[in-house]
């Protein structure tokens, strides 16, 4: 969402004439896009700032922002003890609705007035503002902002605000012009999809229009609510070829005390229903979850109950995370009573056991062909490239004369827990289909 909502920040600042730079020293105004979902990703964020000032102490007009949901939460606090003495280099914080101000406010900043916009909106969508897209073959496309579940631990609907969903029309308009510049991959984000409704429309709906506006692309979300994804969604994900096989819905824990004190309105038993139908509208499915370990009141039997769950469904993949407490959610309210000491450690069995599971996922794709869209070299040597399936994993294969935007079959013939390894598949003609 954060990657998806700095493309928009580009867009609005390249209208503006502002242009990118690679370097920090070739800057003149330096931004940092925040979150606020866990308190090790505010500390990084300290962290950074505290690069910001060196290189503002070497240039000092500089000119350094923060945005996104910490700047909801900062702007009190840059001036405490918790902003480590960062606070005083940033001169504009911007909360996630109010991006339209920036072109104006980094003005005012380079005549050395700070500036603040951190209203949230009941209605701001960005409809109308194209986000800067640098990679070319893979495009984010927010077609939801905010948050109304306030499940219990998360900050989202403090710092994003209220739902609202973007134009139907226009988020259509939008792939058919992706389409015409050659992407291959379209996300579409939001954090609950389900919620999705634009005078009628729902995300099913949505999902159907997008998917027919190029067969060559493919058709990805996130992320799914499983108190309310319909059978409708399944069913569309199921009955088009280029919508990925590929679903996240985040389980968060096993067991139902848990999931009652988190607020996530649904059952562990719901859960498992929802999954049923999934795997057998589409048995090749790649699954994906997050889970919260630590919770306050979490027993050993709650976490052995969450670690049953990842065993019985055998996801592909998970973000696993430690409970972090966040100011002013409903959970803040309750002590954050289970220590440091046990929270690591059920944190890495989850972890250590979710990642044979993974490994094992991958193991079972030795031998098969599998439709590879290219994205670029691989991270580790130029003579490969490195691409993704329709499940969403991560294939890295030899060159020969293939180029980024390309689909071809890999041959997988190796794997570990977070990578395929492949040859590309040619046919007894020698070629590739
Ligand atoms: N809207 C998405 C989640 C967005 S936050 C959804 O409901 O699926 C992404 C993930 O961060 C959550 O799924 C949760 O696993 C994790 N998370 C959120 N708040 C957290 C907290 N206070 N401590 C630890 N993890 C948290
Ligand atoms: Fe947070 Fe729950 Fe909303 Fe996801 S659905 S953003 S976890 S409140």
């Amino acid at each position: 969402m954060n990657l998806a909502d700095s493309e928009l920040v580009l867009g609005l600042l390249d209208d503006d004439n502002y242009s990118l730079t690679e370097k920090m020293e070739d800057a003149d105004v330096v931004m940092v896009n925040t979150c606020s979902v866990r308190e090790n990703a505010e500390q990084r964020i300290y962290g950074r700032l505290g690069e910001f000032k060196a290189a503002k102490i070497k240039k000092p007009e500089i000119v350094v922002g923060v945005l996104g949901c910490m700047a909801e939460r900062l702007r009190s606090k840059l001036n405490t003890e918790e902003a480590k003495g960062v606070g005083q280099i940033v001169d504009v914080i911007v909360g996630p609705d109010e991006y339209r101000k920036l072109p104006s406010l980094l003005n005012q900043a380079w005549h050395g007035e700070k500036g603040i916009a951190v209203q949230l909106s009941r209605v701001e969508t960005y409809d109308d503002i194209t986000p800067l897209r640098t990679n070319g073959i893979s495009a984010w496309i927010s077609v939801m902002r905010g948050c109304n579940k306030f499940c219990s631990f998360c900050v989202v609907p403090f710092t994003r605000g209220r739902e609202r969903s973007r134009n139907y029309f226009n988020i259509i308009n939008e792939v058919e012009e992706l389409a015409k510049r050659g992407f291959k991959d379209v996300t579409l984000l939001g954090q609950n999809v389900n919620s999705y409704n634009h005078d009628g429309k729902d995300f099913a709906d949505l999902m159907k229009a997008v998917a027919e506006v190029d067969r060559t692309i493919r058709i990805r979300f996130m992320t799914s609510h499983p108190q309310d994804m319909s059978d409708k969604l399944i069913q569309t994900i199921a009955s088009k070829d280029n919508i990925c096989k590929n679903v996240h819905l985040p389980v968060q824990s096993g067991s139902d005390r848990i999931l009652d004190l988190m607020k996530r309105e649904y059952t562990s038993n719901h859960y498992r229903q929802l999954i049923s139908k999934i795997k057998t509208e589409m048995p090749e499915v790649c699954l994906t979850t997050d889970i919260i370990s630590g919770f306050p009141t979490e027993t050993e039997d709650d976490h052995r109950i969450t670690m049953q769950m990842l065993e019985e469904i055998q996801y592909d993949g998970a973000y696993m995370f430690k409970y972090s407490a966040r100011e002013n959610t409903p959970a803040w309210k309750m002590a954050d009573d289970i220590s440091e000491e046990i929270k690591s450690r059920r944190i890495d069995e989850i972890v250590t056991f979710q990642n044979k599971i993974s490994a094992k996922r991958n193991q079972a794709t030795i031998g098969k062909v599998l439709d590879v869209l290219i994205e670029g070299d691989s991270k580790k040597s130029s003579a490969e490239l490195q691409g993704r399936t329709d499940g969403n994993k991560m294939v890295i294969f030899p060159k020969e004369n293939y180029t980024p935007g390309m689909y071809i079959k890999v041959k997988i013939t190796r794997s570990n827990s977070a990578t395929l390894f492949g040859t590309i598949h040619h046919n007894h003609l020698g070629v590739t289909i």
